[in-house]
């Protein structure tokens, strides 16, 4: 199914949630708007989607929108779509932001309890004493020193702004991130898109999230499995303050070979005019393999295919581009395009051959696709890289036709290219020849069914030349120099149907998503075609 609903092929996984009930079920994804959402986002999306369906509870997508210098708009706005376009939909909306002042209070609330603590410890030092298992200076403060000091964060002073709440857990656990994390920071850089200036203190997601969780009836907290090491303190914060507890169920974060999966990385190549957007077709996001020709079918097969697993592996993009060709392979209608650098033309001479067009199915084994026209004529165009391999007396098939003898091959006499083949008709229709090729005719009909269409055939490399970028590895240093590559093409006259989005196959070159359609009214420009992998290694 395109929207909503589970998906078709539930049988290769089968995966649940501890202490489901049905109807009960609450599941939410968090996207915090400082980006458009990438496949990974959509692993997220997915389950949690897949989760609230199965057990007919309900999916809260909640905007995780707790640093105003990195919010915007332009962004809630794409991932509403994005989520959309996935078949997903949520059953609430929700903000962050609408509960600041509940976290607040709750905030006062754990500091009141003596669990939480105002410092103003340079970070660095902060960072080392992390490290070592140091305890603040501040960390036995009284609860009324702690409350003035949170005061003056709540109205940005100058002392204040150099102040985080922490949480008072325990310096020496083994679990670095018990070792007393932050929960609240000042952030006075930008206003908020939704608050405004009313507050100068945010909340640390794993404050927020925990919270917010059992504020809003979440059973099931889904989190990827890198953050285990903060399911304690994720506990800690619910038996802190007192809070319904909510089940932790940990995935495996998904990540490709060669692809960023990073808003902050994915935002520099943007703002470097690496790429075109956020949709560019050699960007992960929903947007960008969408336009790539990735279907939503093959891209929820694929990531509930791998469910539960908890490996976090850098995945290839074969096998999710080879599921995609199956599920598109039998609706892409097909058609024909050939290179058009040093394009041969073909005379067929001998016989007569009446021009006359043919309807001829788009797909020979879905009849359902319908019906093209196909121009007949004396007069064709083959593939220079397919007429340089002929020789004079050679035997070869035009597709979609019938056999034909060369008779000769005219080159030019600097052997660059080739003037003209002349060929015959073979009559012998038991031959099957070894040399199979696409044609276009060109004859001079003046009709629009005859006339070929210009398009320029699109395809991509990996924006980054490391299989997988470490921590410290700069993006800058392992930029692909060129990315983007593109082929001149003359294509049949069919090609002027074709829609933005319509997916088809170029016989012989495989398949292609329309980026750009024919437009009657400016003929002169090019149609775009953007290859589809389809998961052959190449
Ligand atoms: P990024 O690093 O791209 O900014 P993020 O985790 O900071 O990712 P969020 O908007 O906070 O971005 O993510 C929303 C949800 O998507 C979170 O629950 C997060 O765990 C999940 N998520 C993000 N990246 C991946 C990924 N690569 N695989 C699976 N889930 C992911
Ligand atoms: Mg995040
Ligand atoms: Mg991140």
């Amino acid at each position: 199914p395109a929207a909503g609903g589970k998906p078709k092929d539930q049988g290769s996984f089968e995966i649940g949630l501890k202490d489901a009930a049905d109807g009960q079920v609450v599941t939410r994804f968090p996207p915090e708007p400082s980006g458009y959402l990438h496949i990974g986002h959509a692993k997220a999306a997915l389950l949690n989607d897949y989760f609230a369906r199965k057990y007919n509870g309900k999916l809260i997508v909640r905007f995780d929108d707790t640093n105003p210098s990195k919010e915007k708009s332009e962004y809630e706005e794409s991932i509403k779509e994005d989520l959309l376009l996935l078949g997903i939909k949520a059953d609430e909306i929700t903000y962050t932001s609408d509960s600041f002042d509940r976290i607040y209070e709750l905030a006062l609330q754990i500091i009141k309890d003596g669990k939480a603590y105002v410092d103003n410890t340079d970070l660095e030092t902060m960072r080392a004493e992390r490290f070592d298992g140091i305890e603040s200076k501040c960390r036995n403060q009284s609860v009324e020193e702690n409350l003035r000091r949170f005061e003056e964060m709540k109205n940005g002073t100058e002392f204040g702004l150099t102040c985080c709440l922490r949480a008072k857990i325990d310096m020496k656990d083994k679990n670095k991130a018990m070792r007393d994390p932050a929960l609240y920071r000042c952030n006075i850089s930008a206003p908020h898109h939704r608050t405004g200036t009313k507050w100068k203190i945010y909340p640390i997601y794993d404050f927020a999230c925990p919270i917010v969780d059992s504020l809003e009836g979440v059973t099931h907290a889904l989190r990827t499995n890198e953050y285990r090491d903060r399911n304690p303190q994720y506990q800690w914060v619910l038996d802190a303050l007192r809070l319904r507890t909510v089940h932790i169920w940990d995935f495996s974060r998904l990540n490709f070979v060669y692809t960023l999966l990073s808003k902050r990385k994915l935002t520099w190549f943007v703002d470097e005019g690496l790429v075109s957007g956020w949709d560019d077709p050699r960007f992960p996001t929903v947007r960008g393999i969408r336009r790539r020709g990735m279907t939503i079918e093959a891209l929820r097969q694929y990531i509930l295919m791998q469910g539960a697993s908890q490996k976090n592996l850098e995945l290839e993009w074969d096998k999710v581009w080879a599921l995609n060709k199956k599920i598109i392979d039998p609706v892409a209608p097909r058609h024909t395009a050939l290179d058009s650098d040093k394009i041969t033309p073909v005379k067929i001479v001998g016989d007569a051959v009446a021009t006359e067009v043919k309807e001829m199915p788009k797909h020979k084994k879905n009849p359902d696709l319908g019906n093209k026209l196909t121009t007949f004529s004396s007069e064709l165009y083959l593939a220079f890289e397919d007429a340089k391999t002929l020789a004079d007396g050679e035997k070869v098939t035009f597709m979609d036709w019938g056999n034909f003898d060369v008779v000769k091959i005219q080159w030019s006499a600097d052997k660059s290219h080739i003037v003209l083949i002349e060929v015959k008709i073979n009559p012998d229709t038991d031959y099957k020849g070894t040399k199979k090729f696409t044609w276009l005719s060109r004859a001079e009909t003046g009709k629009p069914e005859s006339i070929p269409v210009a398009a320029t055939l699109f395809d991509y490399d990996y924006l980054i030349t490391k299989k997988k970028l470490e921590e410290d590895d700069k993006v800058q240093d392992f930029v692909t120099p060129v990315t983007e590559f593109k082929i001149e093409a003359m294509c049949d006259a069919n090609i002027r149907d074709v829609k933005q989005g319509d997916i088809i196959q170029l016989e012989r070159k495989g398949y292609y998503i329309c980026d750009r359609a024919f437009d009657a009214a400016n003929p002169k420009e090019n149609v775009h075609l953007i290859f589809i992998p389809d998961g052959k290694v190449s």
